[in-house]
């Protein structure tokens, strides 16, 4: 959807609030359980502000068709979808362009931080299901599908962490919500891979000028590193349980 830059000061309130009473760098309350599907290899669950999003995670396993699988590597294939409940009207459950979309980024988010190249002649299924949307949901998505993928054992270079950071107001803020992202003027939602400093994914929808685009790309990645220890926190959780011992199959 492209930004209108229509009159959005009222998102930002005299002592510099925002509507959910954040200030101009705070991420929405986030938090991340791990292992929470029985029958996936690996999944993961994000509550991201009002964003509930279950990630799941099925292989390295056969590839169906045949003849798509890859002589040198995993095939990865990811499907994003919103679940027909998870906005206000009910959304038609058919893959709409958007989600489309929104899958081939996800996709491309993860694989550079995935060694497929371990698993040839095999394919891993990322699924990522919003079940209640409120903006921002392709991060975290990204957050809770490399959470869910390091549950499956895939042998990964890295995680991958995603925030958005963007323009509301005529202010440059941390993690755009829904109404933020339809009545602000720009969306910049970034992914990285923390250890090695490299970005995965990079959208920028509006315009913003030299020096606030610096100010944002800044910000966001700041919100990503944050995800990156909420990720392994969560990780550490599921696995050495929360006195750091090692956790029992649940
Ligand atoms: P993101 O969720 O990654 O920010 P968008 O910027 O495309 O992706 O969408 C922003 C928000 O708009 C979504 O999180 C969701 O709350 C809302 N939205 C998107 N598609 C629909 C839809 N078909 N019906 C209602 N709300 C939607």
């Amino acid at each position: 959807m492209g930004k209108q830059g229509g009159d959005s000061t009222s998102l930002i309130n005299s002592q510099g609030l925002r509507l959910d009473g954040r200030r101009f760098d705070e991420l929405r309350p986030v938090s991340i359980e791990v292992g929470v599907l029985k029958n996936a290899d690996g999944s993961a669950y994000i509550q991201f502000g009002k964003n509930k999003i279950m990630a799941a995670v099925y292989g390295p396993k056969e590839v169906h068709p045949k003849h798509s699988a890859l002589a040198d590597r995993s095939l990865l294939r990811c499907r994003y979808h919103m679940s027909p409940f998870s906005t206000e009207e009910r959304k038609n459950p058919a893959p709409s362009r958007r989600e489309i979309e929104i899958s081939k980024v996800i996709r491309e988010a993860l694989e550079p931080a995935l060694i497929l190249e371990d698993y040839p002649r095999t394919a891993i299924d990322v699924f990522v299901e919003v079940l209640q949307s409120d903006g921002g949901s392709r991060c975290a998505g990204i957050n809770a599908a490399s959470v869910a993928l390091a549950d499956a054992g895939i042998n990964m270079r890295d995680l991958v962490c995603a925030c958005a950071a963007g323009k509301i107001a005529g202010q440059i803020v941390l993690d755009i919500d829904d109404t933020e992202d339809k009545e602000g003027q720009a969306d910049l939602p970034i992914a990285i891979m923390p250890t090695s400093n490299r970005v995965t994914l990079f959208q920028l929808d509006g315009q913003l000028s030299n020096e606030e685009f610096s100010k944002a790309f800044n910000l966001a990645l700041e919100g990503c590193k944050s995800l990156y220890q909420m990720q392994r926190e969560a990780l550490i959780r599921k696995y050495f349980g929360k006195d750091g011992n090692e956790a029992g199959e649940q």
